[in-house]
Order: C-alpha cells, then structure tokens, then sequence
C-alpha cells in the first residue's frame, strides 16, 4: 500500500446489503486500520429492545424505557480472525443480531434521537485517534463529516438480496425466501433515507461505488486506485 499515508477515517455509508461491511473489512486488513461497524451497534440496541418487550405491535416502542435502559448495556466488540464479534455483556449475539427478526426492526429503533446520540458517542470514541475505517448510514455525513475518505456504496437491489439471503443461509442453516429480502431492504432503505435525523444520504465530497458488478478485487483496486489519486498527486 501507500508508504506514508497520513492517519485517516475511512468512512463508507450506502444502502442496505450493498457490501459495505465485506469491503470495509478488507480496506482496514490492508491498512491495519481498525474496522466498526456502526450497524451493529443498531442491531444490537434493537434485540435488546426486542427481547425486553419494548416494541408493541406496529412497532410502536417504549421509547422512554429504551432510552433510559441504554447507559446499562454493555455492547461491544472482540476482534476474532472471523472479523469483530458483536458482544452485549459477556453474551456474544453476532449470529442473532444478524437475524431477519432484528433487520425487521432494526430501521424504526434507529430513528430515534436517543438510541443515534448513544451510538454517536461511542462511534466518536472509537475514531478519535483516526486509523479507522467505519461503515454505516451517516458516518460521513453526521458521525465524521471530517473523514477523509467517504465512499458511498449503492448496487442493484436484486444483486443485493441475493447476497444477503446467501449469507442468511449459510449462517443459520435454512432456506431464505428472496422476495422476504427484497422486501426487508427496501422498507430499511426508506426509513432510513426519510428519517428525520441524520438520514441516509450521499455526503456532497463522498465518491460513489455502484459495485452491482464488480469482484471483491475490483473494488479494492478501485479502492487503492482513490488512495493514490487522494495522497500521491499532492
Ligand atoms: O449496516 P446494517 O445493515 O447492519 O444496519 C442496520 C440498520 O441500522 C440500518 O438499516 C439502519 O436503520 C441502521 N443504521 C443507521 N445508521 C448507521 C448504521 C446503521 O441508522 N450509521
């Protein structure tokens, strides 16, 4: 890679099931960067209220309970040779989080004002000393609008759910209905583009991936191709 590429934030925000996570994964193994996943940090405030009995039909949340109950979880991650393990406590609840029970929810918990100041603090802490690369909706626009590196990925939504349901399935075993996928990602998408705070949008300096068709070394030639461009022309 690049020889004395000054610290950075690498952020990389976009649609559902775009890739996000894989490619950020492999940009901080190549770096040596730290890799965060913001989503997860959503997931898992979202099984939390899940299995407290804090979303009542129609997703309609306890949202004070769930406010205040925050400052007691303990969510956080340990870094195995599989990639980082979303921990809450001394539970690790990777697999679960990952589930279409908590994706149907997950959009709905994220709007509100309480749970994203929570992730924020932890997300900043996290980037503080930089040499991280963050994946999620808003790391460019709201989390570190000084990043500086912002991508923002976007792919076809069918080339989208048949990756994510692949990986669905090879995690929990059993069949994956695609349309159920489809269907999954385009509500998150909305919600999460017309939410009131911090939506999903594209940051005016990010640099759009549409990687539909592109392998996963493609887009790190892509990827390294950007770094160049970025440091090596000053
Ligand atoms: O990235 P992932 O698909 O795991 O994110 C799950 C959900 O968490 C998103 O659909 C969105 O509702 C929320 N999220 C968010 N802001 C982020 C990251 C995720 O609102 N920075």
């Amino acid at each position: 890679m690049l020889k004395n590429l000054p610290d950075i934030i690498i952020a990389i925000d976009g649609y559902s099931s775009t890739g996000k996570s894989t490619f950020a994964k492999l940009i901080a193994k190549e770096l040596s960067y730290l890799y965060l996943d913001s989503g997860a940090l959503y997931r898992a405030i979202t099984l939390h209220a899940i299995e407290n009995n804090m979303i009542a039909a129609r997703n309609v949340i306890d949202t004070e309970r769930l406010t205040a109950s925050l400052k007691d979880l303990d969510i956080h991650f340990v870094m195995t040779e599989k990639g980082p393990q979303t921990y809450m406590g001394e539970r690790c609840v990777e697999k679960k989080i990952r589930t279409m029970k908590v994706a149907a929810k997950v959009s709905p918990i994220s709007t509100l004002p309480g749970v994203r100041a929570y992730v924020n603090e932890k997300l900043r802490e996290e980037g503080k000393n930089k040499r991280i690369v963050m994946d999620g909706r808003d790391i460019g626009t709201s989390v570190f609008p000084q990043a500086e590196i912002k991508i923002f990925m976007t792919a076809d939504v069918q080339v989208r759910a048949k990756r994510r349901a692949a990986e669905m399935e090879k995690s929990s075993k059993e069949p994956v209905d695609l349309a159920t996928v489809i269907e999954n990602l385009t509500n998150r998408d909305y919600i999460d583009s017309h939410r009131e705070i911090s939506p999903l949008t594209q940051a005016s300096d990010a640099i759009v991936l549409d990687n539909s068709y592109m392998s996963l070394e493609d887009q790190m030639e892509w990827f390294r191709n950007l770094l160049k461009e970025k440091f090596l022309t000053k």
